[in-house]
């Protein structure tokens, strides 16, 4: 008997039987750009071995005016199919299913091309998309029908037609942009035509037996978006036109409310899929924040849905599916919901990794295979680049050591878990914890290395991580370290942190909550993000607004830079981060010179005028430096140890970069 025997249950959609309800959700990921088909294939089917039912591929454009950006992937020669062809034959080897994303970007789409229901521009594009005419549309509709015939062509098993997220279908449904008046604008029978027509058309193209997912917006989070009978009406519609299944989409691009950051609820928008699925009878997936099969099992036996997509969780981990059919959930990679290596990296036309799992996209390149000569190797600090270097190297079948001096493995993650809306950092170092476990590594918590701990092995790695960077500011001595403050120590109700960099936004957020993190609790969190009803309010925006919950503090958040605090954040959560603490009423400031602390509070100066801010406490984030005493003392020794993560580099570092060097330098030690 499995423990999850609702999401390891079968299912049929229409002519297809899957063997789970677990969805991999279309992500775009830069391989096909690459043009290396085989590096594509690889991708897709180390996920089909490990055993998820059915994956959607990255979004493929069915024109060059529906492309995301120029050049963005789709099926439009001969040669298009062939590659695509090369995916799908090692899928179907691997035991595996794939549909392929249509994705029309509309007025989304990056460049002077794009298109839409009328010239509305996007307040996330630069472009004003052309309105189309009554040919303009028909050739939309025949160039996504040709996509989906020529996908069944390249072997997939199917497609999903994207109708959510702000793109070029969900565009026609909503006043908002579609403000024709012709048969395709006005009354929703009219603005629902486009979608029911392209599903009709597509799977007219198909034929009767092919997959085929609509992609449905369940809850717009704009002004005048969907209502919720409009939702159910075109859902029922979409279902008549051919659809065999409905799966989720939640807000659009150029929403303001977070939909699937870490600080995000885990399933905060599952009951909105679970009000759907009576309305219509074909299945429904849910989608976002769901990254654990715990979660995923319960939404089904709950009812609320018949699948779960996850998306990012298959980047942190391929063999999630098979891992929770063999009794080993406990060594699922969890997805934290960063964005830092996918989405961060889409959005910079990087190709997209995953901070946990440095292998995504780079299985052919990164490879971690056996060693045939077994070394003793001892790793100095546990936080991600140590921990990440010691489970990599012992799967090798090194023998590891690995110390550290606190009583836990964790490092600096233990203190970003303390953060409200940064919870899922329990679930990485839990991870960890069991990964040394399983491989058999060896832990010595409790335990300052040093040059003696380390000379009887064949290998040294130092991994000890940073020191927080002294800002040498006079009277100083009284304030106190993020570090003290995310320990626990006691704080006043008006607080000065100085650096506004990714430590300075998250004390921030830490003192500016009383209680337990509202990540927690879906209700406050979607009271304090303006989430309402779609049923009562068009695009399910409370009419109300954001009622965020009052901070407890009064709280400057400064710089020394003369910019706006948090541009170095994160590409796709910067504006989470600076939005969050604005709803909060902290103050931030940049342009400021320290010039001293004193019992009356800190002395700053700004645009050459001398101010002292009145506070309690004093927060020091000023940034770190390598903690390299214990390797700067090897080399003295004359041994040549590895070092990684912040005992290299501090400036930038993260967690990410801290484990893709851990895991690198274990594939070839
Ligand atoms: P560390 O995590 O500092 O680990 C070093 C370890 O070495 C420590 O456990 C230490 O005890 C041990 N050690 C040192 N000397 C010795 C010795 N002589 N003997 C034994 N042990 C020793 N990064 C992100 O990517 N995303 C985030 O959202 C994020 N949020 C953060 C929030 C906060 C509040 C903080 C503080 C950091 C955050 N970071 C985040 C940064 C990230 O945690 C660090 O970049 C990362 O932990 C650095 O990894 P490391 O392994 O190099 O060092
Ligand atoms: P950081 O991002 O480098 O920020 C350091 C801050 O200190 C900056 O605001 C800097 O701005 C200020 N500063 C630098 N030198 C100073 C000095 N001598 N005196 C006073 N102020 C000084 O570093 P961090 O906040 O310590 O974060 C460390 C790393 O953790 C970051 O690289 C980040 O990537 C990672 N992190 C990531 C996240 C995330 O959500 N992704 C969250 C937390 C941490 P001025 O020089 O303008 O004053
Ligand atoms: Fe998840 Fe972060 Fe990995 Fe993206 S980078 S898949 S959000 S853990």
């Amino acid at each position: 008997m499995t423990e999850f025997p609702n999401l390891l249950s079968p299912i049929t959609l229409g002519s297809v039987t899957l063997p789970n309800r677990g969805l991999m959700g279309s992500m775009h990921t830069g391989l096909e750009e690459t043009g290396d088909w085989n590096r594509v294939a690889e991708f897709y089917a180390a996920r089909a071995r490990g055993g998820v039912g059915l994956m959607v591929t990255g979004g493929m454009a069915p024109n060059p005016e529906g492309g995301v950006f120029p050049g963005a992937a789709g099926l439009f020669t001969p040669a298009d199919i062939a590659n695509h062809r090369v995916v799908t034959t090692r899928v179907h080897d691997a035991g595996g299913r794939i549909a392929m994303q249509i994705l029309h970007a509309g007025r989304y789409a990056y460049g002077k091309g794009c298109v839409s229901a009328s010239a509305v521009k996007s307040p996330i594009s630069p472009f004003v998309p052309q309105a189309l005419d009554e040919a303009g549309i028909e050739k939309q509709i025949v160039d996504i029908a040709t996509a989906a015939a020529r996908a069944i062509e390249a072997g997939y098993d199917g497609v999903e037609v994207m109708g959510s997220e702000g793109y070029f279908l969900n565009q026609f449904l909503v006043r908002h942009v579609n403000q024709r008046t012709d048969g395709w604008g006005g009354a929703y029978e009219n603005r629902m035509r486009l979608p029911v027509e392209v599903v009709a058309r597509v799977r007219a193209a198909m034929g009767p037996e092919a997959l085929l997912i609509y992609r449905i917006s369940l809850i717009d989070l704009i002004p005048d978006g969907s209502t919720w009978d409009e939702v159910v009406h075109l859902a029922q519609a979409v279902q008549a036109a051919g659809a065999s299944v409905l799966n989720t989409g939640i807000g659009w691009h150029e929403a303001r409310v977070p939909t699937i950051a870490t600080s995000v609820p885990r399933a905060a928008f599952a009951h909105l899929t679970a009000r759907l699925r009576p309305e219509v009878g074909i299945p429904v997936i849910t989608s976002n924040r769901i990254n654990t099969p715990e979660l995923a099992d319960s939404i089904i036996a709950a009812g609320q849905a018949d699948m779960v997509s996850m998306a990012r969780p298959f980047l942190a981990d391929p063999d999630f599916v098979i891992k929770a059919a063999t009794g080993r959930a406990a060594e699922i990679a969890p997805c934290i919901a960063c964005n830092q290596a996918c989405l961060d990296h889409t959005f910079s036309g990087k190709m997209a990794s995953c901070l946990v799992n440095p292998r995504a996209c780079h299985e052919l390149d990164l490879r971690l295979d056996p060693t045939p000569a077994p070394k003793r190797i001892a790793v100095v600090g546990a936080g991600p680049a140590g921990l990440s270097c010691a489970i990599a190297a012992a799967g090798r079948g090194h023998h590891v050591t690995l110390f550290d001096r606190a009583a836990q493995v964790g490092g600096q993650m233990n203190l970003a878990r303390q953060v409200p809306g940064k919870e899922e950092f329990h679930g990485l170092v839990a991870w960890f914890t069991t990964m040394v476990d399983r491989t058999g590594v060896t832990l010595r918590l409790n335990h300052t290395a040093t040059p003696d701990d380390l000379a009887e092995f064949d290998a040294v790695v130092i991994a000890t991580g940073v020191v927080p960077r002294d800002p040498a500011i006079p009277g100083q001595d009284t304030a106190l370290s993020y570090i003290d403050v995310l320990n626990g120590a006691p704080v006043g109700r008006r607080v000065a942190v100085i650096g506004a960099g990714g430590i300075g936004f998250d004390v921030s957020e830490y003192l500016s909550h009383r209680g337990d993190s509202p990540t927690l609790h879906p209700d406050r969190w979607r009271r304090a993000w303006g989430v309402g009803d779609p049923a009562t309010s068009a695009g399910g925006l409370a009419s109300q607004g954001p009622q965020p919950e009052p901070s407890p503090r009064e709280i400057s958040l400064l710089q020394r830079r003369a910019e706006k605090p948090g541009r170095g954040l994160g590409k796709t959560t910067g504006w989470i981060h600076r939005a969050a603490l604005q709803m909060k009423g902290v103050r931030m400031l940049g342009g400021v010179r320290y010039d001293a602390i004193t019992p009356e509070g800190l002395h700053i100066t700004r645009d050459g005028i001398a101010e002292v801010l009145a506070v309690d406490t004093v927060v020091l984030c000023a940034g770190q430096v390598p903690e390299r005493s214990l390797a700067d003392a090897l080399t003295a020794l004359g041994r040549k140890p590895h070092v990684i993560g912040g005992a290299d580099v501090a400036a930038e570092l993260d967690a990410k970069r801290a484990i893709d060097q851990g895991t690198r330098l274990a594939a070839v030690l």
